[in-house]
């Protein structure tokens, strides 16, 4: 565990101090809570879900010190999850199995599993699930990645949570036969909102927007709690973030394929656009749209994909011709 990178473990050090100044009876590990004692809600942050996606920690820190130190008051319960430290320590996405595809009944078939089974309970009692998450190559911008429904909407214009949501048709599955987080939350009918910060890595502008959306997400909450404002009242003016869909999926069925370097998400195409490297069989976005999640996998000296493929090279998504409540409400 001494190869974990200084500032990582200088952050896990405070998390753990966080912890141990909190009740801890009953919660499973990396789970820190705070009882305010004056309302019910109970807004469950999600952190680090995926291991090197570290960028949410130094916010999660600095708010439970300013909590813990008078400077910062929220009346409910709140729990901040520590998903995956052992990935994180590792400097990897996960260790046996990605932890948020397999929010799903047991028996446990990897560590992952068993620990999503661990905090399956957590997220059963949430109000509320704020997952924060950071992309493996740049981003344009930070975004929010959940399927739309009229409470998604509503908590993404009251937090100003990104200027752009990746968003799809209520009762989509990202993929089929895995689950994720914020998906266990949905389905209950409760929030759940994941917005991916930015690049992967300890980023001041990770630390920015994590720490004003945790922020803002208990102003929210206390408000709520108290019958000072509607969630509506708190979204009315704010913008909706420019919406945006999967339309295209290039799979990635040949170790061959490889993405020209530099794609980045959200950034542009164009139809026709070549997406590949000169060595690769041609691939070519059939729309006009952004990019999402490309791949760029470790290759061999023959310029071959190594290891298992990712499902997808690379998603393309294309505006919405409208606002998705006109959609698909
Ligand atoms: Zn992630």
């Amino acid at each position: 565990m001494s190869s974990a990178p200084a500032d990582l473990s200088a952050l896990l050090t405070r998390l753990d101090a966080a912890a141990a100044r909190g009740p801890q009876a009953g919660l499973p590990p990396d789970v820190i809570r705070r009882e305010g004692g004056e309302h019910a809600l109970h807004v469950v942050f999600g952190c680090i879900i995926h291991g090197d996606e570290v960028g949410s920690l130094p916010a999660a820190a600095a708010l439970l010190e300013d909590m813990d130190a008078g400077r910062l008051h929220f009346g409910g319960r709140l729990s901040v999850v520590l998903g995956n430290r052992p990935a994180a320590l590792a400097g990897v996405r996960f260790v046996e199995q990605d932890l948020n595809r397999v929010f799903l009944p047991g028996p446990a078939r990897s560590a992952e599993h068993r620990r999503a089974l661990e905090l399956m309970p957590l997220l059963d009692d949430a109000d509320v699930f704020l997952d924060l998450h950071q992309t493996i190559e740049p981003t344009r911008s930070a975004f929010a990645i959940f399927p739309w429904d009229p409470v998604g909407e509503t908590w993404v214009r009251a937090l100003d949570a990104a200027p752009a949501w990746v968003t799809r048709p209520p009762g989509l599955a990202f993929s089929a036969g895995s689950r994720c987080g914020d998906e266990h939350v949905r389905v209950r009918g409760a929030p759940g909102i994941t917005v991916e910060l930015s690049q992967k890595g300890l980023r001041p502008e990770a630390e920015a927007l994590a720490g004003r959306l945790m922020r803002r997400t208990l102003e929210i909450a206390d408000a709520l709690a108290r019958g000072e404002a509607t969630l509506e009242a708190l979204a009315a003016g704010q913008p909706l973030p420019t919406c945006l869909a999967p339309a295209h999926v290039v799979p990635f069925d040949d170790p061959a394929l490889c993405l020209r370097p530099g794609l980045e998400n959200l950034a542009p195409v164009q139809a026709g656009e070549l997406l590949s490297a000169p060595s690769s069989p041609p691939v070519r976005s059939p729309c006009d749209g952004a990019l999402l999640f490309p791949k760029y996998p470790p290759r061999g000296a023959d310029g071959r994909a190594l290891g298992p493929l990712p499902a997808e090279l690379v998603r393309i998504l294309a505006p919405l011709p409208g606002r998705p409540a006109a959609l698909w409400g």
